[in-house]
């Protein structure tokens, strides 16, 4: 059977938390409410990317949230990771998902680097001193990341690499940029992954892009002209770094469907609060039976997507068969409910809902992305189509 688990590996049912786990949970809740929360609004307005607070998410453990503890990691799991996402995400979606992105990177080079580099790399990951970056998507291959042009030409013990990534996160503030180029033939096996310091020269940078959200990080292309880095910077075999483009995803989306899931929960609890002060027609509009099914499907849906995220992350800490697919369905679930349980809480602030004090458009505007990136939502279900219909050409 396609979810048989392998011999040994951990039970696949997360429906009770351990002391564990909820201790993870309630510090991360903690550092969102004291640290994140307060401050969202304004990074937003002032598109101020909080670097200082990141680093100290990092001294609580989550700058290399499951990354090997001998290089500075926390050693947990992706559930729990998925428990962290969700929890800082009720204070800023946009800076979780960043500290996310990070974490993706950091693991890359945990899972598939050499100890060389995970012991150079790593320790300084894992604190956040250096951020890092993650650079698949080009100007003419988004969706198709496979057709990704962005040479590595091998000269000696360098390679030089010429052309240019499209929207990249972190990009201009990180320090290490973790990239997919083309060092042989056309298509995801011409395709490896190398690791290009901030400083080398022939790397640049463009603008940061004006968004609709995500506005407390930057966005930019990374611009690489005759950028030349060491061989030894390459992450594993040459012709490996489509699949571990893809491995990092996997865990991605865990995280960014918990981001949806932990912003819809924020905006939830806004809405709440909200419709038991708000008066109309001369009673509370939480009174109103059509507002209170409104709210029980809200809670109701995203209580289904955070049980589907968390069989998804436990699935891929099982290394079970199905893990990518059920990754993004997961992906899939999470990020469209969690746009519309906010947009709905949105809704029941009728006109103050669109105004930025309340704190709900913010939410709505950054969850927006989270059905475009990591993967669209049609891409999400090309991936679970393929497993039912097998690979359709040109897919
Ligand atoms: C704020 C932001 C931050 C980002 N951060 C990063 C980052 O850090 N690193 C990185 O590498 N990338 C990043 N991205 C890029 C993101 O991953 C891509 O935008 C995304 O993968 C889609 O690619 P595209 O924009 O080229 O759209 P396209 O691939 O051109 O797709 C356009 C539309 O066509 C649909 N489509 C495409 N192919 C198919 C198909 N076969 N069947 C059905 N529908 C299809 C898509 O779903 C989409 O709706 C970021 C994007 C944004 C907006």
């Amino acid at each position: 059977m396609e979810t048989a688990q392998p011999p040994g590996a951990p039970a696949l049912t997360p429906f009770s938390l351990t002391e564990d786990q909820i201790a993870i949970q309630e510090m991360a809740l903690g550092f969102a409410t004291d640290t994140l929360a307060p401050n969202a609004m304004r990074w937003d307005e002032e598109k101020h990317f909080p670097v200082a607070e990141m680093r100290a998410a990092a001294a609580l453990g989550m700058g290399g949230i499951y990354i090997n503890e001998d290089v500075g990691g926390s050693g947990l799991s992706r559930l729990d990771a998925a428990l962290i996402f969700e929890a800082l995400s009720t204070g800023c979606p946009t800076v979780a998902a960043f500290i996310s992105i990070h974490n993706m990177c950091a693991w890359m080079i945990d899972r598939y680097g050499s100890d060389d580099q995970r012991k150079s790399f790593l320790p300084k990951l894992c604190t956040m001193e250096h951020l890092a970056s993650y650079c698949l998507t080009e100007p003419g291959a988004g969706s198709d990341a496979a057709a990704l042009k962005t040479r590595a030409v091998r000269d000696g013990d360098t390679y030089v690499l010429d052309g240019q990534k499209q929207f990249i996160s972190g990009a201009g503030v990180s320090d290490i940029y973790v990239v997919m180029v083309r060092t042989g033939e056309a298509g995801p096996s011409g395709i490896s992954t190398v690791i290009v310091e901030k400083g080398t020269p022939g790397l640049s940078f463009g603008a940061n892009e004006k968004k609709m959200g995500w506005n407390a990080q930057p966005t930019r292309a990374v611009i690489f002209e005759n950028c030349r880095i060491p061989v030894a910077n390459r992450i594993g075999p040459e012709g490996i770094g489509f699949k571990i483009a893809m491995a990092g995803l996997d865990g991605g989306r865990l995280n960014i469907g918990a981001c949806s899931i932990g912003g819809a929960q924020g905006a939830l609890d806004k809405a709440l609060a909200y419709a038991q002060e708000r008066k109309a027609f001369g009673s509370r509009i939480a009174d109103f039976q059509a507002l209170q099914f409104k709210l029980a499907d809200m809670a109701t849906e995203l209580e289904a997507a955070r049980s589907f995220l968390w069989r998804a992350a436990a699935s891929l800490d099982a290394k079970a068969p199905d893990a990518t697919k059920l990754c993004a369905m997961a992906k899939r679930v999470a990020t469209d409910t969690g746009f519309e349980v906010a947009n709905q809480a949105l809704q029941i602030h009728g006109g103050y809902g669109y105004l930025a004090d309340y704190g709900i458009e913010k939410i709505v505007r950054d969850l927006r992305v989270h059905q475009i990136l990591e993967g669209t939502n049609e891409v999400m279900r090309m991936i679970v189509a393929r497993g039912l219909v097998g690979r359709a050409k040109g897919n």
